[in-house]
């Protein structure tokens, strides 16, 4: 592999049919007027579309999705692929080397997006990288995880009544799926409202790699490289079917104290079950939580110091 080129924009034309590049797209400067640089993968195939755009860390803290990028094209059979993939190993530069979840000025990028041309600091960043990389894409597959002091089941947020994104979600095999209308300022809505179908995958623990949980993502993008038409593999789908939620939504504490969550991820709950307690610093039970409806257990706090408002856990509701 050559030196990654250092580039200002995405363009296919930079990577000749049937190899693969890497490059480095400068987006913004900083304090000291050094070039801050997102790093991106491309494969380009025989032919030149679909163009698939793959995202990681846009929570810089969140990391499962960076090996699947760089597994998936290390096994991509370059002389095979119809199509184009661009991997973005690493969105949010700032965050990915102080290991935080926000950017720099304290924003969360996944609730600005698509930015702004003349805004402020996150929000130049976003424009820039919005306009210098997703706006080429065809597809794009978002990769997350729970944030810090939280764990996750392997779930997917996608709208679930648009054909092609309920498809790419069903692809992805997840313990989950939640329906979720792609909301204001996510990258998967910013994408969607320029006509890209995005989903966004909630693949397990932040500021750690998980094999299993890498191995799933990985098989979920080949999915849907296959269902593309982007190669000839056969699709494969999980032993165990994926949960549909039509919502889900946090529940959290209305006091302050030391949390004990007694329910495991992916548990199915019912009504009135006993989810969480509540003790003081001496030990003294001050409250109990139980489950207000039927469901199952997407998310939980594993974080035992809780002021009031913490979240105790993320409850999918099935159809
Ligand atoms: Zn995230």
């Amino acid at each position: 592999m050559e030196e990654p080129k250092i580039i200002q924009e995405f363009n296919l034309a930079d990577t000749p049919p049937k190899s693969i590049r890497h490059y480095w797209v400068e987006l913004i400067t900083d304090g000291m007027n050094n070039p801050m640089r997102v790093p991106i993968m491309v494969a380009r195939g025989a032919q030149d579309y679909p163009i698939l755009g793959l995202t990681a860390a846009v929570h810089g803290n969140e990391l499962n999705g960076i090996p699947v990028i760089q597994r998936l094209f290390s096994e991509i059979d370059i002389n095979e692929l119809k199509g184009t993939i661009v991997g973005v190993p690493v969105v949010n530069i700032p965050s990915f080397i102080r290991k935080k979840r926000r950017f720099n000025d304290g924003v969360d990028l996944n609730h600005i997006m698509p930015g702004k041309e003349n805004g402020n600091v996150s929000q130049v960043y976003a424009y820039r990288f919005f306009q210098k990389l997703v706006k080429h894409f065809d597809y794009l597959l978002d990769l997350h995880t729970a944030s810090l002091g939280r764990v996750n089941s392997y779930y997917v947020r996608a709208d679930m009544k648009h054909p092609v994104t309920r498809k790419l979600a069903m692809l992805q095999g997840a313990q989950l799926i939640v329906h979720n209308p792609p909301s204001d300022g996510t990258l998967r809505g910013a994408a969607h409202a320029i006509d890209i179908p995005a989903i966004t995958l909630e693949v397990g623990n932040p500021n750690t790699f998980q094999r299993k949980m890498i191995k799933s993502g990985i098989i979920g993008v080949d999915n849907v490289l296959s269902y593309l038409e982007m190669t000839d593999d056969e699709i494969e789908m999980p032993a165990v079917p994926t949960v549909i939620c039509e919502k889900s939504y946090w529940i959290y504490t209305d006091v302050g104290g030391l949390l004990r969550v007694h329910v495991d991820l992916m548990q199915a709950v019912k009504k009135g079950d006993l989810l969480a307690s509540m003790r003081d610093i001496f030990g003294n039970l001050i409250k109990e939580y139980f489950a207000p409806e039927d469901g199952v257990v997407i998310g939980k706090s594993v974080s035992p110091v809780n002021q009031t408002g913490g979240r105790i856990l993320h409850l999918g509701i099935v159809k």
